[in-house]
Formats: structure tokens, sequence, C-alpha cells
């Protein structure tokens, strides 16, 4: 029997209005397209299903278990709720940011992967895979997307858009905006001719120079 909000599920259905805003503010998307969702504990908050951004309130945000039934919330939680589910199974998330921004869903119709235009991809753990179209809300799409991921915090979905998660939603949200800058900057060398990418190796100097520097700062703020 669900018996009402912890403060984590309020605190994660207020994030998620707020954010909401940002997407339209941000270009990441139009309408009530994409979706969002936060996780604590065991139960998700996602957004619902055909609602604009615009009209959302903390009331509105779903609640689902991790397998998928719904625990409250009146409206219908987001048709990519098992791709969600499927992405908190597979890996450690505590938030997924699903867009349909204009660059990605641009590139996913021309390339099958989003290369190392620049070092900032680390961020996302590597050159980002596009992953093969499948029909949205379905089980096939949510395993794709799983599979594109390995070793990643962010895919592109095929003629769709893009999905990225995090240590919390701010962070989900930073790695959404920081895949479609990558995408634009990468058509826009493109236009130029044939870019430079940066190979495996430089990759790895920036992660190990970036895991260098943080665990300084760590030492920094204890002595
Ligand atoms: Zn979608």
């Amino acid at each position: 029997m669900y018996s009402g909000d912890s403060d984590e599920l309020q605190a994660a259905r207020a994030q998620l209005v707020s954010y909401s805003a940002r997407l339209l503010a941000d270009g990441l998307a139009v309408g009530s397209a994409g979706n969002m969702s936060v996780r604590a504990g065991d139960i998700v908050a996602i957004t619902p299903s055909g609602i604009s951004y615009d009209d959302l309130r903390p009331e509105d945000v779903c609640l689902v278990a991790l397998d998928g039934t719904e625990v409250a919330g009146p409206e219908t939680p987001s048709s990519e709720t098992p791709m969600h589910l499927a992405i908190y199974a597979a890996t450690g998330a505590a938030a997924v940011v699903h867009t349909h921004s204009s660059e990605v869903v641009a590139l996913s119709a021309a390339r099958s992967e989003l290369p190392a235009i620049h070092y900032a991809i680390t961020g996302l753990g590597g050159p980002v895979r596009v992953a093969p179209y499948v029909r949205f809300g379905s089980a096939g799409l949510a395993a794709a997307a799983v599979a594109a991921l390995d070793g990643r915090r962010a895919v592109i979905l095929r003629n769709h858009g893009a999905v990225t998660y995090g240590r919390d939603l701010a962070q989900a949200y930073d790695r959404a905006l920081l895949l479609e800058w990558l995408a634009r900057t990468y058509r826009l060398a493109l236009s130029y001719g044939e870019p430079a990418i940066l190979s495996a190796a430089e990759l790895d100097e920036v992660t190990a120079e970036t895991r260098r520097r943080r665990y300084g700062e760590r030492r920094g703020t204890r002595s």
C-alpha cells in the first residue's frame, strides 16, 4: 500500500517540474516530448505522458516501482517508462533524462556514432553510440538503449532522440546539454571539411588527468 511521499520523493517531484521548464527553455524538447525520471530507493518518479511541460505540476509526476508497477499519480506515466527502468536496472543511475533535441536527432539520422570532437566527451564515457531504431515505448527500444550505453553515460536513439543518466537529475541534465552541444559542434566542424577526432589514447589521458585533479581537490579539502 502506498502511504504518501517521503521527503525524497516530494523533492524529486518538485525537481522534475523545475527541470521540465528548463527542458523547453534550453531547446531540448518541445511540447510534452521527451521525459525525465529520478530514482528514490525502490521508487522512480517520472514525468507523465502527454502533459505539456508548461502545465506540469508536482502532483502530476507519476511514481512507479522498479518492476514497472504504478504506485501513485492520477496521470499515465511516460510511454518510455520501460526504457527508464531498464537503465536503472543496468546502471548505477539515480536520474535519467530523455530528450528529442534537434542536433542529436539530426546526427542520429546520418551517423552511427558521435565521435570525440572535443575532450569533454570523456564526461559521457567517450564517443556516444547511436542505437538502432526501434519503436518508441517498446521493450526493444529499452534493450537497444541499454546495450548502446555499455561503458557510457549517454546514448543517441536513431530517428528519435537521446538519453543521459547521472548520480542526480542535475548531472543527468548537464550531460544532456553537453551531448547536444557536442552534436552541434561536430556538425559545425563538418561544415569545414573532415574534422580531426581525438584518439582513444588522447581520451584516456584526459580521463586520467581529470581523476588526478579530482583526487587532488579531495585531498586539498581534507588538509
Ligand atoms: Zn522519446
